[in-house]
């Protein structure tokens, strides 16, 4: 078969072990016991699952980042031979470890970025499903990972479309990347419901089952403008040659259109654990069990423009990637208090593309800005976003 030729297993660091790409991560890891190993296992707050987890794979090493949890995990893991530590210093001191060779960033959220450079700076090959490090550092990070060589690889199923669709053609420019979107729950939804609709409702995704705060992103289409982003970073293809196609029934998972008319596109069933595999093995290909798709049971496939008058955050990806700088920190920012505050019925649906559009107007311009910038404007956007809704 086609498995890598490799003598030994190979040891990943997981950041971000208990969420949906996580625990599929671990899945595939668990499949494939000849090539892969869980040897550190990160976690935000979830210390009994990450406890379960940590009994389950006997990592090396585990982290909660919630250090009030930390004496927990501890005693709950003391008959075991697993190093224990706490807090987000220990989550950015793991990824360096000589015995990790590959990290896996699976955190949600602006949290992911620090590990991820350190990760990059460390020389390790780097698996993103962290999209927000890519929008909000995305040439900071590329830049880091074409330095030091390491391979930057996507899991979100669109980008690892894409990587697929270019294999044997690197070569080749792009004209156009097609990039796919289900168009979320709310895709036929009038106007005035929109304003309406409950964080129930919007939790509810047609085809993906995924964490709170990606599958409200799914809603609202910022998770499209962030893959758009995040494509341009990966890929090199100016935002304007990135289209985005509605497509509900998620089975062309992206395509890429050549300069003689070709396209290419990647097809199959919605399951994130293809995309994370890709990414474990690539360039090889594994063996994966599970259900085929099926062309004549589908019959048909749909296509329909976006709606960006509807879905604003969309347009708002287009325009931050257009004025570039730390503006798309600032969206970045200015959506993860949004996004957390409709989850927790404090701010509507549709207020959430208004604060993105004022934190964005409102932030201090910053044309190049380094690392420290970056925080520094995560900070006073958050801090913006948060008054401007009365948090
Ligand atoms: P999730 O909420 O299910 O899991 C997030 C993980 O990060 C958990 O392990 C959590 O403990 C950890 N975490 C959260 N905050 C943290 C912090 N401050 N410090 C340390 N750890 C922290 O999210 P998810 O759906 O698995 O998504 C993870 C990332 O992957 C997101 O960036 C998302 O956009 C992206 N992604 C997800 C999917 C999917 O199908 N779920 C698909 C494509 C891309
Ligand atoms: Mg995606």
């Amino acid at each position: 078969m086609n498995q890598p030729h490799t003598d030994k297993r190979r040891r990943i660091c997981l950041l971000g072990s208990t969420g949906s790409i996580g625990t599929q991560t671990l899945d595939v890891i668990e499949h494939n016991p000849t090539l892969f190993e869980a040897h550190t296992l990160t976690a935000g707050s979830n210390d009994l699952l990450l406890i379960e987890q940590a009994r389950h794979f006997m990592p090396d090493t585990v982290v909660i980042a919630d250090e009030s949890k930390l004496q927990h995990v501890r005693e709950a893991l003391s008959d075991l031979p697993i190093k224990v530590y706490g807090g987000e210093q220990a989550l950015c001191e793991v990824v360096e470890s000589d015995a990790v060779d590959m990290v896996i960033g699976a955190m949600v959220g602006f949290a992911g970025l620090r590990p991820a450079v350190n990760a990059l700076r460390a020389g390790k090959p780097l698996a993103l499903a962290n999209k927000e490090t890519l929008v909000v550092a995305g040439s900071i990070i590329t830049a880091l990972a074409a330095e030091r060589r390491c391979s930057l690889l996507p899991i979100d199923s669109e980008h690892s479309a894409i990587l697929q669709c270019l294999c044997g053609a690197a070569d080749n420019r792009i004209e156009k990347i097609l990039l796919t979107a289900s168009g979320g729950p709310f895709r036929t939804m009038d106007d005035e419901a929109l304003k309406r609709v409950t964080p129930e409702q919007a939790l509810r995704h047609p085809n993906w089952s995924m964490g709170a705060k990606i599958t409200i992103d799914s809603a609202t289409m910022m998770n499209k403008g962030f893959e758009m982003i995040e494509a341009r970073w990966l890929f090199g293809t100016m935002p304007r040659d990135i289209e985005v196609v509605v497509h509900p029934e998620s089975i062309i998972h992206s395509a890429v259109q050549f300069e003689d008319g070709a396209v290419i596109a990647q097809l199959g069933l919605p399951d994130m654990r293809l995309p994370i595999q890709y990414a474990l093995s690539f360039p090889h290909r594994l063996p994966m069990p599970g259900k085929r798709l099926d062309l004549f049971q589908l019959g048909t496939l749909h296509f329909e423009l976006p709606d960006m008058k509807k879905f604003p955050c969309l347009a708002l990806a287009y325009e931050a990637a257009e004025r570039g700088g730390n503006v798309p920190c600032a969206m970045n920012a200015a959506n993860e208090v949004a996004n957390l505050a409709f989850r927790q019925g404090n701010c509507g649906f549709t207020q959430i593309p208004d604060a993105i559009s004022q934190a964005m107007r409102n932030v201090s311009f910053v044309e190049r800005p380094t690392l420290d910038d970056l925080f520094a404007t995560d900070a006073e956007v958050r801090a913006y976003t948060q008054e401007l809704l009365n948090l």
